[in-house]
């Protein structure tokens, strides 16, 4: 218990000092936009950028097996929780918790419209507004408002979570006197909810943190319909990241909105934000619903049950993603620490040809990685799937497989197309 609580002070002041680590990415980004050729690189060797697009955004999906291990160390999540302690403290509906849906879609329209993940200036600006939303937020209601509400990070945190080694639980005469910052009961709680925040450490009995199996004792969790339709939403935006550069898929997703600015004469130019909307809305609404209703007949599952298993392979496409970005992505880490503003990386570019940094893991082993991750998860979703004993275990399984077919296509046809 005196370790943790240790702990507790050590991860309070990294958060500090993150906070004041984000002051400087924020000067540090002010001003610099990536233009053409050379100066492109300061997509990666610019500090603000690197640190936020490749470190947070793709860092947190791979060490999903430390669980929220970002919400953690997250400074957005301190500034919350520090203004709300001098706060008007209104109470905060945690139904609302949908709009996390809208602000993870909200950061991928701008990555896609306005390019924002390639001007550090841009994402300083996001970053600038994630605070100065989440200290508002944080001066009007309880706990942490846009932990709960609005972070888009926390749209697919809160499913990974499941796959966490760390976990939080009570024993003996648990007593904590420290509310906990996310409303929850930390006497009793699931390891996905939990923000590994310590707060509740402060000054209680009978807490213990320990490090467990990920995989085992993974309890899949009862869909509400907020959480269905952030999932669905999730899904749909993980899938358009390959559907964007496979071909013949990509075809196929942008049948419909063709079809329907043919028959109601509408402009060609629509056809983008169409198919953005078919595909991270409608198609998989209508395939999670669909199949839902089919195999609700057989299984008598709940419906909100059954969508969680698809956790699986929505992780699994996430990981490759994250991993494919870090792989070809982290060598510029060097270069952004020893110069913050990435100047040097353009001069030495345009003054020497100088070797972009290439990838960690070279392509040809790294294919076999990206093509054997889809396995791994779905073997351990049929694993879980037949552990759970259900009476018809078959209709999931198939549909389960089409998914595992499916991802595995698009990974190889991405990777020994496009690569
Ligand atoms: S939920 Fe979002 S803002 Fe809150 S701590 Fe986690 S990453 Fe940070
Ligand atoms: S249960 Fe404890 S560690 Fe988890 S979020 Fe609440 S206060 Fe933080």
């Amino acid at each position: 218990m005196k370790k943790v609580n240790q702990l507790y002070h050590i991860v309070s002041i990294i958060r500090k000092l993150l906070i004041l680590f984000s002051l400087f990415l924020v000067f540090n980004g002010w001003g610099i936009y990536s233009g053409e050729g050379a100066y492109a690189l300061f997509m990666y060797s610019n500090l603000t950028n690197f640190s936020f697009w490749v470190i947070f955004l793709m860092g947190s999906v791979l060490l999903i097996p430390l669980g929220r291990f970002f919400c953690a160390l997250c400074p957005v999540g301190e500034i919350n929780y520090l203004m709300s302690k001098i706060g008007l403290n209104k109470k905060i509906n945690l139904k609302f918790s949908i709009l996390q849906a809208f602000t993870l879609l909200l950061v991928f329209l701008l990555v896609i419209t306005f390019n924002i993940s390639r001007h550090p200036h841009l994402t300083t600006i996001l970053i600038i507004c994630a605070f100065s939303l989440s200290a508002v937020m944080g001066l009007i209601f309880n706990g942490n408002s846009f932990c709960l509400l609005l972070c888009p990070a926390s749209a697919f945190l809160k499913f990974y979570g499941l796959f966490s080694s760390v976990k939080l639980s009570s024993e003996g005469d648990c007593n904590v006197k420290n509310q906990c910052p996310v409303l929850l009961n930390p006497c009793d709680i699931k390891k996905e909810d939990c923000h590994l925040c310590l707060r509740c450490f402060k000054d209680s009995k009978g807490l213990k943190l320990s490090l467990t199996n990920p995989l085992k004792g993974v309890s899949l969790p009862d869909f509400n319909r907020a959480d269905f339709f952030i999932f669905s939403v999730l899904t749909g935006l993980t899938f358009m990241a390959f559907i964007r550069v496979v071909r013949d898929v990509r075809e196929i997703f942008v049948y419909i909105p063709y079809k329907i600015t043919e028959i109601l004469s509408l402009s060609h130019k629509l056809i983008l934000p169409l198919t953005t909307f078919f595909g991270v809305f409608i198609y998989p609404l209508a395939f999670f619903i669909l199949s839902a209703f089919l195999i609700k007949i057989f299984d008598r599952q709940s419906f909100g049950k059954y969508i969680s298993y698809f956790i699986f392979s929505t992780l699994s496409v996430h990981m490759i993603l994250a991993l494919v970005k870090i792989n070809s992505r982290i060598k510029f880490l060097p270069y952004a620490v020893l110069d913050p503003s990435g100047k040097d990386v353009v001069t030495l570019r345009l003054a020497y040809n100088f070797d972009i940094p290439g990838d960690i893991i070279p392509i040809e082993y790294f294919r076999i990685i990206l093509f054997i991750l889809p396995v791994f998860f779905y073997s351990a979703g049929m694993v879980k799937i037949f552990k759970e004993k259900l009476p018809v275990t078959i209709p999931l399984g198939l549909l389960f497989t089409f998914i595992f077919f499916f991802i595995e296509y698009i990974i190889i046809k991405w990777l020994f197309v496009f690569i």
